[in-house]
């Protein structure tokens, strides 16, 4: 016997489609409060938008007799003809979201002066409301009829990192409008109005504007812009942020496209946000009902010209400064020392002798250690030299090691960071006598928000302030001042990005990737014989985590053998 189904189950069935997770009913009911001309937008969630997801926007506002309407399938004041359909000038065009949404939540919405309380799709309530401008939205117990879905979701911070994902890709595509958006009442993010440059440094880090170059280039019709990274700096978020006709797509060969343009200049893995506009009739925005995946009718086309532009910005574009300089600046007064002994040094109450001379901005580990240390007689080190600032050569009993020191570093920290955090035992801090102020782009806060006790036990000590800001007040006691904020901020990006299972190992690992002392950077003595002596006292000096070989080795009878 053949049944026609219901609307409240076609609407859940659709909700599947459309409703994957929290995110992406954020993501309709933003792209509706913009159909409707907000100039700002406020979003708020709770537990990752499992309770609650709440949107204000200042926009049009829904007519007090279309509200009821609003939430029934395929009820849509955007679409009027199937052709339509083609034409893209708005987010909306199904009457898809709202009725999906309903069907799976516990629904408000207000508008002109009238509150509609919807659960499972049904109305429940209907009466008067003070909000008289724009129009709010509350969904409360998303999929709370549709259990199995809830099952499905990751936990709140990976969810509500996927909002924000979500809202950072609408507010770049949206630069007049102003957007806030609280997790758990805290803010998370928030931009002004204002150029595509300031909005791509709210949502990336000011640090990140300052090396992009901008985009501008023309090709069958094929309008692309925006800004790239430039060629020169090693960027290692792999994020390109891809619009078209201004709205957020996924598409992966756009991507290709751009890391293709990078090519000769090395591996890079560039930052990219990428504007397109083409002739609507050229690309099918219809392949998937959430709406994020495009067909174009000429793929080598949009290749070229995308591959065209980036390449062309790369070559021509003056570079604007770039941070390595301040990096520089700071990296010449500090000095590191890799000493055994720091580690067990908890450096917090110590006054350095120098603190009078506000150039001197590190909490002088050397005084710390003249005072502190006990020769270490049990294993004398050697005496090294550096070659191209990047190995380091000693003898060794009867033979002469070539160290990589890169990556004996690497895996000292990494020994270190794993037998801390295993043990529950913080790795040794500095505290920095000029805290230094970090900007955390926005998209990483929620890796930081869910790392906060990791974080501190390997070592750095941050505070609120400002919205994306964090002062360090502590560091982990052998990192260069000044090289502190980059290596927090590596080891979130890596932290989100990591398949490591083993969240100790994790931890210590992208602890350990972004600390490192880099190749090519000049050692002193000290600090040479600090690391051979590490390294050496290591159970398995051999490899990094990685299996990256550490040093190689040359007997006394080889070297004799090569005369
Ligand atoms: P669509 O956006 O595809 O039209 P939706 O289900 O997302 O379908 O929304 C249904 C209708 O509800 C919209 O066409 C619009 O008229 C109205 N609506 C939804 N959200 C808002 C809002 N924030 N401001 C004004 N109108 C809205
Ligand atoms: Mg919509």
């Amino acid at each position: 016997m053949i049944q026609v189904l219901p609307d409240s189950v076609i609407n859940q069935i659709a909700a599947g489609e459309v409703i994957e997770r929290p995110s992406s009913a954020v993501k309709e009911l933003v792209e509706n409060s913009l159909d409707a001309g907000a100039t700002q937008i406020k979003i708020s969630v709770r537990k990752g938008g499992k309770d609650l997801i709440k949107i204000i926007d200042n926009g049009s506002g829904i007519d007090p007799d279309d509200i009821e309407k609003s939430v029934l399938r395929h009820a849509t004041s955007k679409l009027r003809e199937a052709s339509d359909l083609f034409k893209l000038s708005t987010n909306g065009f199904r009457g898809e979201a709202l009725s999906s949404i309903a069907s799976i939540s516990k629904l408000d919405i207000e508008s002109n002066g009238i509150r509609a309380e919807f659960e499972g799709g049904v109305l429940t309530y209907k009466g008067d409301s003070a909000i008289t401008t724009g129009t709010t939205i509350a969904v409360n117990d998303l999929f709370f009829n549709a259990p199995v879905r809830a099952d499905f979701l990751k936990n709140d911070s990976v969810e509500s990192s996927r909002i924000l994902d979500c809202i950072v890709r609408l507010a770049m595509a949206n630069e007049n409008v102003r957007f806030e958006y609280r997790a758990d009442n805290r803010m998370l993010f928030c931009s002004e109005k204002g150029s595509l440059q300031s909005r791509i440094s709210d949502c990336l880090g000011a640090s990140v504007v300052r090396i992009l170059k901008e985009v501008q280039w023309e090709e069958f019709g094929i309008k692309v812009w925006g800004f790239v990274s430039s060629s020169d700096t090693e960027g290692k978020r792999n994020i390109p942020y891809i619009f078209l006709q201004k709205r957020p797509i996924y598409n992966a060969l756009i991507a290709k496209a751009i890391n293709q343009a990078y090519a000769p200049y090395g591996d890079h893995s560039p930052i990219a946000v990428i504007f397109l506009d083409m002739p609507l009739e050229t690309f099918d925005v219809n392949v998937h009902p959430a709406k994020r995946e495009v067909r174009f009718s000429r793929d080598s086309a949009v290749f070229s010209a995308v591959n065209h532009a980036v390449h062309n910005a790369l070559q021509n574009a003056i570079s604007y400064p770039s941070i390595s300089i301040v990096n520089e600046l700071r990296e010449k007064a500090p000095s590191y020392v890799a000493d055994n002994r720091e580690w067990r040094v908890e450096s917090y109450s110590a006054k350095p002798s120098s603190e009078l001379f506000p150039d001197d901005r590190i909490v002088s580990l050397s005084t710390l250690n003249s005072q502190l240390s006990t020769p270490n007689i049990s294993t004398p080190s050697p005496d090294c030299m550096q070659i191209g600032k990047s190995y380091i050569v000693c003898e060794q009993g009867q033979s002469m090691l070539i160290i990589d020191q890169h990556r004996a570093h690497k895996l000292i920290l990494f020994e270190r960071a794993l037998q801390a955090l295993q043990s529950g035992e913080n790795l040794a801090s500095q505290e920095l006598l000029f805290p230094e102020n970090v900007e955390i782009p926005a998209v990483l806060s929620p890796i930081l928000d869910a790392q906060k006790d990791e974080i501190k036990k390997l070592g750095f000590y941050l505070e609120p302030f400002g919205v994306n800001t964090w002062r360090l007040r502590g560091i982990p006691a052998h990192l260069r001042i000044g090289v502190a904020g980059k290596a927090l901020i590596g080891f979130l990006e890596d932290a989100r990005e990591s398949r490591e299972s083993d969240l100790f190992r994790k931890n210590a690992l992208c602890f350990a990737n972004n600390s490192a002392i880099s190749s090519g950077t000049e050692l002193s003595a000290q600090e040479m014989k600090a690391i051979v002596s590490d390294l050496l006292s290591l159970q398995n000096p051999y490899e990094t985590p990685k299996g990256e070989a550490i040093f190689m080795k040359m007997s006394i009878e080889d070297i004799k053998r090569k005369f």
